[in-house]
């Protein structure tokens, strides 16, 4: 060590918010059937992926990307019902947007508010930008307590509010005129995300003309393309313009921009896989209610949530059988004994309902 070199530990340099902050786990997955992570199960066609090898191999990387993804957006509007007068912004994944919009919002004592249980990254992002944090409870089957929100946002004028619809963890679509209120009663901005679209028959996007503090969040992550981190937001240029002065350049990469546009022109293919994969969820959704003691919950998404005695060892009996699912029994108090399963091929899901079974035998 040189003489100059310095001590100072991250406890002494760091912020509090990010001593204090439990990293987003990622558990080892090598080996079993991954049904933690919302997923797509399916690769896309040999022909498809040919034409991507081909792209990726004509591709200039040595240059940086189009810093606007101009082409890729217009991809974006083709498959989604967007008015012209609203815009789109790019994020690597919808989690970059969501801490662009958290960044944007945080002056000192600004508050963002969303539901519990719902998706975590809400939390961890107010937490590091510095956000006061306000997460009202849902109801114990998981629906939006109105009132107990409007409550909420009369007392801490939230400038930021997340609605995961569907919700994630528990799967649902919250009561469309209800979260109607919210938008109308906010003093700030509610942002409707929409991560699981595509397996829902409902979306806030047509009501975007309608409430100006309004932001529809998307993400391609659970349509087949997590490992290419692509997510939008639409909305009014008056609010995407500011938060493109927030946007890192580039941060959408080249090849995700190529891959991504060339998906989209299949669109069709992405969503026959989404069809299977609702189809396969009333499959899986039926087996859990002809368990004895497991209680799943109705799900709009590509996952089931679903309540068992002993969730802990019985996630654990799963994963000694191959299968990784994601147990949430200690995560919040409404989720005690919940864990949530993603719709998987047939194969893995009846590979799960098995290890269920079986895992389930253990106790009686
Ligand atoms: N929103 C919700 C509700 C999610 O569940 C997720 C992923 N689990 C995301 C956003 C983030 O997705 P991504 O960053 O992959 O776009």
């Amino acid at each position: 060590m040189s003489a100059t070199s310095s001590t100072v530990t991250p406890d002494q340099l760091f912020r509090r918010e990010v001593l204090d902050l439990m990293a987003y786990s990622v558990p080892d997955s090598f080996g079993m059937a991954k049904l933690d992570a919302m997923e797509n199960p399916y690769l896309l066609p040999q022909s498809l992926r040919e034409e991507i090898a081909h792209i990726v191999a004509e591709a200039s990387i040595n240059r940086y990307p189009d810093a606007d993804a101009g082409r890729l957006k217009e991809s974006i509007r083709a498959v989604t019902d967007l008015d012209q007068d609203m815009g789109i912004l790019l994020g690597n994944g919808s989690d970059e947007i969501i801490q662009l919009l958290a960044l944007a919002v945080a002056k000192p004592g600004a508050t963002l508010l969303s539901v519990e249980p719902s998706f975590v990254m809400y939390r961890m992002i107010a937490a590091f930008t510095g956000l006061r944090y306000v997460g009202v409870p849902l109801t114990d089957d998981f629906t939006l307590d109105l009132s107990a929100v409007l409550t909420a946002m009369r007392q801490h004028q939230p400038a930021l509010i997340f609605l995961s619809y569907p919700n994630n963890p528990s799967g649902n679509l919250f009561d469309a005129e209800a979260i109607s209120r919210i938008i109308e009663s906010a003093p700030g901005l509610v942002v409707v995300d929409e991560a699981y679209h595509a397996f829902a028959d409902a979306s806030f996007m047509p009501m975007l003309s309608r409430y100006p503090n309004l932001l529809v969040m998307r993400t391609f992550s659970k349509l087949g393309m997590a490992g290419l981190r692509l997510g939008f937001i639409a909305g009014s240029k008056a609010w995407l313009g500011q938060l493109e002065k927030l946007r890192l350049p580039y941060n959408v990469n080249m090849l995700t921009q190529y891959v991504a546009q060339k998906l989209l022109q299949h669109h069709d293919v992405l969503l026959r896989q989404a069809e299977q994969i609702k189809h396969d969820r009333a499959w899986l959704y039926d087996r859990l209610v002809g368990l004895a003691d497991v209680r799943p919950y109705a799900s709009d998404a590509n996952f089931i949530l679903f309540r068992v005695m002993h969730a802990d060892q019985v996630f654990k009996g799963l994963k000694d059988r191959g299968v990784l699912i994601k147990n949430l029994s200690n995560s919040h108090p409404l989720l005690l004994d919940c864990l949530r399963v993603t719709v998987g091929t047939q194969q893995e899901n009846e590979m799960f309902i098995r290890a269920l079974q079986e895992s389930i035998h253990q106790f009686v």
